[in-house]
Order: C-alpha cells, then structure tokens, then sequence
C-alpha cells in the first residue's frame, strides 16, 4: 500500500508536469496497474516467482527455433459517438490496417520500413499480429478485427478512481481474451492538457520479475489507445492523427506492455530494473528526438519501443525484451491460448484453394495452391457457422471429416498465416 501511494503521488506530480512542457508521451499502464491491484485488493507477488523463473527463462530460451512465428489476431473495438464512419473517433477499417502493418513492421523489424535497425541488441521477435476475420458467433466479419461500438459519450476520462474504460466499457465490449487480442480506441478527456497516449494491462501469472500474479483479470485484458495516435499517417490519409506520434508507435509501445516488458528505465532511478539484461539503466524516460542521451552513466537507448520518445525516433526491441514477451506468450493465461505458433517460413501465400472431392459423401481435402492454412469455416447457406477447423501449423493439404453433417450445399472458406481471406467454395454434401 505505501508502494500505491508513492507510484500515485508520482503520477499526479507527472501529471501537472507534463502540462507545461507540451507534445511529450505519456503511458498510464504503470498507474492503472497499481489501481488494479488495488481494486483487487491483493499485494503484488512478484518476488515469489523469481526462483521460478530463473529455471523457465534458460528452459524456454532454449526449447524454441528460429523458425518459430507466434501471430496473434486482433479485435479493434472502435469506440465512437456516434461519428460518420472515418470521422473523428469512428476511425476507418485503413487507419485500423495501417496500425496492424506497423506492429507487424516494428515487431518483425522489417527491412525498408521504419521498424528496422542496426542495432547489434535489435532483434526481430518474430512476433506477428492480423485482423481476426470471424467474430465470437463465427460470423465473417464485414471489415475484418473491426467491432465498431457506439460508447454514448464524446470523452473517457482515465481517472484512477471508477474509471468508465476499466469499469464500464472494457467488461461490456471485450471479445473472448483467450482467442482475440483486444485493443479498444477511444478519445481520452477528463483532464485538460494530458498527454495520454494508451495504456496496457500486464499478463497475469507470467512468472516474470517485475509483474505480478495478479493483473487484472479477463474482463479487462487488452491495450487502449487515443485513436489520433492509432495508425500511421504515412500510410494514408489518415488526418485525425497526431504528429510526433503519428506513426503508430503508441500501440507498439502497449503491445509490448501487454507481452509483460516494462518501460526501459524501470520506471524510477539507476537502480530500479526494466528487468532486461541488455538494456542500459535510465534513470528517467527520454522524450522528443534526441541525438545522444547519457543518463546513469551510460548512454540512453532511447530508440527502444519502451522509452518515451517521439514516433519517429523508435525501432528497437532487444534480444532480452523478446526473451520476455517469448516466456508471456509460452507461460501466461489467456497470451497462450491466443497465439498462435507457426513453425516454419512466413511468406505471403497465393489466394487459391481446391475442395475435393465435390461433391462429397463424408470425407474432403481442401488445398491452397501455396503457402499455409490456419483456419477453415463451414457455412451452411444461410451464413451460420456449422463448424470451425482451427489447424496446426504447417497444414497444406488437409483432410477434414465432415461426417455427420446434412445433405446440402455449403460454403468453406480459409483463412491463412495473416488471418487473411485465401478462399471460400462450395463444397456439396450428398450421401
Ligand atoms: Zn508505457
């Protein structure tokens, strides 16, 4: 509880700090994680798990090849007031996408974008998000990881006491955590002048130093984002967002906190750990653009997706960051359940898919001219979900076992490695 109240006095002092010094970053996942635990009324237990984990990291680190992907799928729930489509807050399904292309970008650390670097600590964490197609009932979504909500207010405050995202959006909207990552986009307000970008909930019982075993449960899982910092502005028109952080760098930054990695300086002094060995100590965030920061005596690495400078000026997540987020996907509730692990290469694939034979008695192949399937969805005409074939990894062809089923015609469509659309066809069964 002394702990709380230093972490929130902190936070109020940051508060009225910020407001004078203009276009800086501000994360609140830090100050909504010591108000969960409040609310939850349970003392953070990370000290138990450190002997625990000391055994999981050199386990896991080890268990796992390079050619291993995780791809998660995403719902964006865009939360309006009733705004025309891709005005104001009702941001629209590009902006969304342009979002999704740059996690994928800054986590893959691909070469000719803006998530590259030279860093010898930079890695690629092989880590991947897509747009989720299919909805909790298994319908197709119309604009694909889109659920478009009509919250009933302009602003939502973020106070830490009874605030309306924690308390009254998230546990109304939130799709199943354990198959979709949530993100929420919404206008902030409650307080003149904040610099609120997002903020993230931790993984629950990670096993990692530096999070807790209690985070805040299933109802609220997920990131949320002010929509003019969601999207990239180099990737369309996008004119509600930001600058300096129009990049899409804000949620980069929560989709790290959501994978368990704490801000690069600890969040306090030299001697308060970010709990990865190969970023420097920080003894406070660094904003703007900089070209060199010293602090603790060494220099700053400030370009790392953790720290708080502008937009522009990130690229780099470090081996020891990745090996964090690895153990969160491999260990933590519902992270685990809602990766998914491909073995194997990564490259776009070929939209083309054959059902054989057609019509069929009880058994059909279905195959993909190239590349990988992660998904088939049976259809019956009237666009329910009959069944759901959710695929290892690696599958092309596949047989699938339809017995059961009534005479007729139905559709089948999979989706591939990116959660993309490949193919749908009819497929008729008669016995
Ligand atoms: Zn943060």
């Amino acid at each position: 509880m002394k702990l709380y109240k230093t972490i929130l006095v902190a936070f109020l002092s940051g508060l009225f700090a910020t407001n004078s010094m203009g276009q800086t970053r501000e994360c609140l996942t830090m100050q909504m994680d010591s108000l969960r635990r409040s609310d939850h009324n349970r003392a953070g237990a990370s000290q138990a798990f450190e002997t625990w984990l000391a055994s999981k990291r050199y386990g896991n680190s080890t268990g796992r090849t390079a050619s291993i992907t995780y791809s998660i799928p995403v719902v964006v729930h865009v939360v309006h007031n009733g705004e025309p489509l891709g005005e104001g807050a009702n941001i629209s399904y590009a902006q969304v996408q342009s979002q999704i292309e740059v996690l994928n970008e800054d986590f893959r650390r691909k070469e000719g974008t803006n998530g590259f670097n030279n860093d010898p600590v930079g890695v690629d964490t092989r880590i991947e998000f897509y747009l989720a197609p299919i909805d909790p009932l298994g319908n197709v979504l119309a604009e694909p990881g889109i659920d478009r909500i009509h919250g009933g207010r302009a602003e939502w405050p973020t106070g830490v006491v009874q605030n309306p995202i924690e308390f009254q959006l998230k546990p109304v909207t939130i799709w199943d955590p354990g198959r979709y990552f949530n993100i929420w986009t919404v206008n902030f307000g409650g307080f003149i002048g904040r610099n609120l970008l997002g903020y993230a909930q931790f993984p629950d019982m990670s096993g990692l130093e530096g999070l807790n075993e209690d985070e805040g449960g299933a109802l609220t899982d997920g990131v949320v984002i002010g929509y003019p910092y969601f999207g990239s502005s180099e990737k369309g028109d996008f004119p509600s967002l930001f600058a300096p952080f129009d990049l899409g760098r804000t949620t980069t930054h929560e989709v790290g906190h959501w994978l368990g990695l704490r801000h690069i300086w600890g969040d306090g002094n030299c001697f308060i750990d970010d709990f990865v060995g190969d970023t420097p100590p920080a003894n406070q965030p660094t904003n703007g653009c900089p070209t060199e920061v010293f602090s603790c005596t060494v220099e700053s690495m400030f370009e790392n997706y953790m720290d708080y400078t502008d937009d522009a000026c990130m690229n780099i997540f470090t081996e020891g960051q990745r090996e964090r987020m690895e153990i969160v996907l491999e260990n933590s509730p519902r992270r685990a359940n809602v990766v998914e692990v491909i073995v194997g290469t990564t490259e776009p694939i070929e939209p083309v898919i054959k059902v054989y034979p057609n019509p069929t008695a009880g058994k059909v192949t279905v195959n993909v001219q190239s590349g990988w399937m992660r998904e088939i969805t049976l259809f019956d005409t009237m666009g329910s979900i009959i069944r759901e074939y959710r695929l290892p990894a690696t599958v092309n062809p596949v047989n699938l076992n339809i017995e059961g089923l009534p005479d007729g015609l139905y559709f089948i469509v999979v989706t591939g490695e990116r959660g993309e659309i490949m193919g749908k066809e009819k497929l008729i069964i008669f016995k």
